[in-house]
């Protein structure tokens, strides 16, 4: 029946998850042997709508751009239209300062929960999903799953029923970002310099955490005690910067 239907088909657009990855059916061990269309099909563009199921926003997309431009969207390398599927939700989520600046919810009953910090640790999978929900949304722009509460499942990616379960609370993040602290900026400054990372970058980090948290937590910037952290925060960034250059110039001696 496929094959009939796809016979005079210039392209194929695959609806969804099950389409373009097998979805559900298709997770270990995909006892029926689900294959995608792509993997049935050959000799014909298959343009992979992922999601399950796809933003209803997306799908009219795809097919308004075939009908306006007669040719098909430029895809990424799952065949995915990549003005749809061309970045990760966790570049758009609206809670990415909160990753940023390390404030994450620990249980979905928590405080944290409440002040809409960051789903990472809660399983959130928007760090490796393409796709545009925290863009376009759902239902008309209300809302999407991070929005109400619950991270991303991934559902835009091949596999994700297979994927690291949600709810496997995921340990500290480590390396080097925002929530890093002076100290360990300090011992890590030889790789600091050499990623070619400036103090200042460093100790603004440290304040716009701060400035985050205060946002989010709904509290009350005290001005006074902001200025002093402000000047210790200046000597701080004036003692990295003499740090960072004496080791960039122990590296040029060497
Ligand atoms: S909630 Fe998820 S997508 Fe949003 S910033 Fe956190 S990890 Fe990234």
């Amino acid at each position: 029946v496929f094959d009939e239907a796809a016979h005079g088909a210039s392209a194929i657009i695959a609806w969804g998850n099950c389409a373009s990855s097998g979805c559900i059916q298709g997770a270990y061990p995909n006892p029926t042997d689900t294959k995608p269309v792509h993997k049935i099909i050959s000799g014909k563009p298959v343009i992979n709508v992922q999601g399950c199921p796809p933003i209803a926003d997306v799908m009219a997309g795809v097919i308004t751009y075939i009908l306006t431009f007669d040719r098909l969207p430029e895809l990424d390398n799952m065949g995915r239209p990549v003005s749809f599927y061309g970045r990760r939700i966790h570049d758009t989520c609206y809670r990415r300062p909160a990753y940023d600046a390390g404030l994450f919810v620990e249980a979905f009953d928590d405080e944290n929960a409440k002040k809409g910090y960051c789903l990472y640790k809660m399983g959130c999978k928007g760090p490796n999903t393409f796709n545009s929900c925290a863009v376009i949304k759902w239902n008309e722009g209300v809302s999407y799953p991070i929005q109400s509460g619950h991270g991303c499942i991934g559902c835009a990616e091949p596999g994700f029923w297979d994927a690291e379960p949600m709810y496997h609370h995921l340990p500290d993040i480590k390396g080097f970002g925002i929530e890093a602290t002076a100290d360990q900026i300090g011992l890590g400054l030889t790789a600091v310099a050499a990623a070619g990372v400036t103090a200042h970058a460093i100790v603004t980090n440290i304040q716009k955490r701060k400035l985050i948290k205060n946002q989010m937590d709904n509290d009350d910037i005290n001005k006074e005690e902001f200025a002093v952290e402000e000047h210790q925060i200046e000597r701080e960034e004036k003692r990295l910067g003499q740090k960072a250059h004496k080791l960039e110039k122990d590296k040029d001696n060497r």
